[in-house]
Parts: structure tokens; C-alpha cells; sequence
């Protein structure tokens, strides 16, 4: 299914756009090339060969030493509408997704009250269609109100559009429960993305269990807390010949657990997030909850060594920021009592590349085709730039330096774990759907041939 198949975004007007001598690299269409990209009628008319694609009305971009890479792809956003929409709603929340370079996003479902319903999908799908700036999914509760509990009507939510099934933010501790929302899964399709935490083993846990904890005298979240979760889903997921997507890998052993499953052939994913690929506990010594207090939280480096080379051997198939928007008031306040969660949308391509990618620790073919290997667990079509796909493209300036908060953000919240930093990259462009979504302001895009 291409993207507007599945997810929702506002019309407008399809792109008509040359960007001309643009090093296009696209690792799963097997593209690394200087072209013409085309753009016409929301789709790649044609690559061409440099400096010969047919403007033919279309707005021309230089691009000369940039990037256009396949647009990326968030399985993991909080878009916090109903219920908070001081902190983002679909209006900002996208706004923010096309400023870092996304052309689709999965929203889920812990918002107020949770997305329950069918009818609480349709208002949010009616929503995307009147303000979304690229395409947006929703996923619906697995159990009802997120109780853990009680199953919600997953097939009539699937039927609703319901791109896939999440408590996330909250794990689901009844593997009763569990087991029989695995076999509604296999019935109504979909996927079920899981937040894996033992609360009786995280219970009161604010950082990772370590060293450093003990030393800060701050409560510990345990790596076994993630880890023995996703084994007992691994073994269910097995048993049911069900599906479902780990969410935010952080522990060495939570990797481990996914590899033997996938290679024991269960139909798992898994996603890991820029923070925990590129930050460790010792973050946590600035006490900044702003920079360092998430859940997961951020681990050991022998942790972030396993999750990069997670993402190396394709046991973790994408990258997702968890995106997760808040107000001053509820960060800036004691570690222990700051809520959990950072922003990531407008940052995690600047961030990978400056902190993975720069100093050789993967190459850029890998992050590209990891930012984007988040649509495949939910049935998407992975976003492509070979000729005839849809048109969903992020034009980056790779030598583009920028220092992350100082023009603002897109979203309505500024607890970015980056905010401050100055990175290296920038997207300047983001073609969504066929729409353009992002221009950067201090990029002028060209003049119409
Ligand atoms: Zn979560």
C-alpha cells in the first residue's frame, strides 16, 4: 500500500520539481548517482542524467552537493491530540515530522482519552485529512482505556483504519491478555507495536540500573525489565504465529532476544531511537531531564554498541525517534519527579549523521535506509525514489551546520534531548505523498523554468 493509501494528510497540490545534479542515493532501489531528480504530478517522473531533466514548468532547484534521499519514516510519534494539545497536536506534530526530512508518521494512542474506538479513530483520521502536513497513521489501544485488561474491538478498529495496535507508554503485563490480542492480530491484520517493561522490576526507576545510579542515588529501571518482556513476547508471538513490533530497543540482551527470535522465524521488529543509538546513561550525571530522562532510559555503552550493531545486521529494521512533546512545567523540575520523554522529529537525522555517520561508526547508505524502514512492519510501502514511485523525498545539505532551538522549533514543545547542540546536516526540502511538505526558510528553492 503506498502511503495515502493507509495514512491521512491534507491535499494540495502535487510537486512539479527538477532538483538538478542532486547525489541521489537510495540503498534498497540500488540508486548512488549524480541526477536530475523530476518530480511531476507527485511522482518521480524520471532520474536523469545530470542537468538534462525537462524543467517543463517546474520549479528548479540547484542541488548541486545536496542529498535527496527516500523521504523517512516515524514509526513512533506522540502527536498528544485528544487531550494535550498544549503540547502538540496533528497541525505541529507533522509540521515537525516534514522539518526533519519525514514523509509519514504512526501516531499512538496514549493520548485523553486514549484512542479506544472506532470512532476515536475516524476523528483523528478527519483530522489528519484537514491538518496534517504529511501523512499520518493512527494506532488504536490494544486493551481498552489501556487498562490491560480487556481487549478492544481490534477488528472493527482495524475496519476504522487503524493502521496497527499499541499501548504504548504502557506495557501489557497479562500475557493472557496478550496471547489473545496476538490472535486477534492474526485475524484482523495490522501489528501490535510493544512497549516492553516489567513494572515490577522498573517499579519507581528513573534512570537505568547501574553504577551510575547507585552513585546518584537516583531509582534504577533494570535492563531485565525490557528484556525478559520481549523474550515472554518472542515466545508468545511464536506460539500464535502472530505478529508484532518491539518499540525503542535499549538493552544489549532486549537485542539478543530479537536476533534468536527472528532467526527461530518469528515475525518480529524492532525499532531503536536516536537517543539510545547515540547517548548513554552518563547523560544523566547534567541531571537535565530534558537531555536524559526517558523510558527507556538511556543505557551503557555495551548497550548502544548492541543496538548499533543491531541496526548493522538488520535486527533492527528501522529507526523511530518517540517523539514525545512536553511543557516546561512538567521538565523543569527535580530529576525524579520530570516526566519521561524527548522530542526527536526535527533532530534525528542531524543527529545520527553528526554522531554516527561522521565519525564512521555506520555509513550514510545504512542510516538512509534505516530512517525509512519504519512503514514495512505496518504494511507501508517503503517510501522509494525509483522512477514510478510516489514522490516522498528529503533534499539534505550534508555540510549544513546548524545549532538546534536557535530559529525555533515546528513543534509546540522544546524538550529536545539536542536542544543547543549544533549538528551537522540539514534537510532543506521534504517532498511528502507528492506534496511539498518542508521548505528550510534561508533555503530559497529556485525559480520556475
Ligand atoms: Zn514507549
Amino acid at each position: 500500500m503506498s502511503l495515502t493509501d493507509s495514512l491521512d494528510v491534507r491535499p494540495g497540490e502535487d510537486a512539479h520539481l527538477v532538483l538538478r545534479r542532486a547525489s541521489v542515493l537510495d540503498p534498497v532501489a540500488g540508486i548512488d548517482a549524480i541526477h536530475d531528480v523530476v518530480i511531476r504530478d507527485g511522482e518521480i517522473a524520471e532520474l536523469a542524467a545530470p542537468g538534462e531533466g525537462s524543467a517543463d514548468g517546474a520549479e528548479v532547484v540547484e542541488a548541486e552537493g545536496m542529498h535527496a534521499f527516500p523521504a523517512f519514516f516515524d514509526p513512533h510519534v506522540h502527536l498528544r491530540t485528544p487531550g494535550h494539545e498544549h503540547k502538540e497536536d496533528v497541525e505541529t506534530g507533522t509540521r515537525a515530522a516534514a522539518a526533519g526530512g519525514y514523509c509519514g508518521i504512526l501516531a499512538m494512542a496514549n493520548t485523553e482519552p486514549p484512542v479506544s474506538t472506532a470512532a476515536d479513530v475516524a476523528a483523528l483520521r478527519e483530522q489528519a485529512r484537514a491538518s496534517a502536513s504529511v501523512p499520518v497513521g493512527f494506532l488504536a489501544t490494544v486493551t481498552r482505556g489501556m487498562q490491560g485488561t480487556e481487549l478492544t474491538e481490534m477488528v472493527e478498529l482495524r475496519e476504522a483504519g487503524a493502521v496497527g495496535f499499541s499501548d504504548d507508554g504502557l506495557p501489557i503485563t497479562d500475557a493472557g491478555v496478550m496471547r489473545r490480542a496476538l490472535q486477534y492480530q492474526r485475524l484482523c491484520g495490522g501489528n501490535i507495536a510493544l512497549h516492553e517493561e516489567d513494572p515490577r522490576l522498573s517499579m519507581g526507576g528513573a534512570m537505568h540500573e547501574g553504577p551510575l545510579s547507585a552513585l546518584l542515588g537516583i531509582g534504577g529501571i533494570p535492563s531485565v525489565s525490557e528484556s525478559t518482556m520481549i523474550a515472554r513476547d518472542a515466545a508468545l508471538a511464536g506460539y500464535e504465529g502472530a505478529r508484532i513490533h518491539v518499540q525503542h530497543l535499549s538493552a544489549a540482551e532486549s537485542v539478543e532476544i530479537v536476533r534468536t527470535a527472528k532467526a527461530a522465524g518469528v515475525r518480529i521488529s524492532a525499532e531503536a531511537s536516536p537517543h539510545h543509538l547515540c547517548l548513554t546513561d552518563e547523560e544523566v550525571r547534567s541531571l537535565d531531564p530534558h537531555r536524559s530522562k526517558m523510558n527507556p532510559p538511556l543505557r551503557e555503552e555495551r548497550d548502544r554498541e548492541a543496538l548499533i550493531e543491531g541496526l548493522r545486521d538488520g535486527t533492527i529494521e528501522c529507526i523511530a525517534t518517540d517523539h514525545a512533546p512536553h511543557q516546561p512545567e512538567e521538565k523543569d523540575v527535580p530529576f525524579e519527579q520530570a516526566a519521561f520523554g524527548v522530542t526527536g522529529l526535527e533532530t534525528a537525522f542531524a543527529a545520527l549523521y553528526t554522531d554516527l555517520v561522521l565519525p564512521g561508526v555506520i555509513d550514510l547508505g545504512l542510516l538512509v535506509e534505516r530512517m525509512a524502514g519504519g512503514a514495512e512492519p505496518f504494511d507501508i510501502e517503503r517510501p522509494s525514489l525509483a522512477p514510478g514511485s510516489e514522490a516522498n523525498v528529503a533534499l539534505c545539505d550534508l555540510g549544513g551546520e546548524w545549532t538546534v532551538g536557535e530559529d525555533g522549533y515546528e513543534s509546540r514543545s522544546a524538550n529536545s534531548w539536542c536542544a543547543g547542540r549544533t549538528l551537522t546536516g540539514r534537510v532543506l526540502v521534504t517532498v511528502a505523498a507528492g506534496q511539498v511538505a518542508f521548505r528550510l526558510r534561508s533555503f530559497s528553492l529556485g525559480v520556475a523554468a
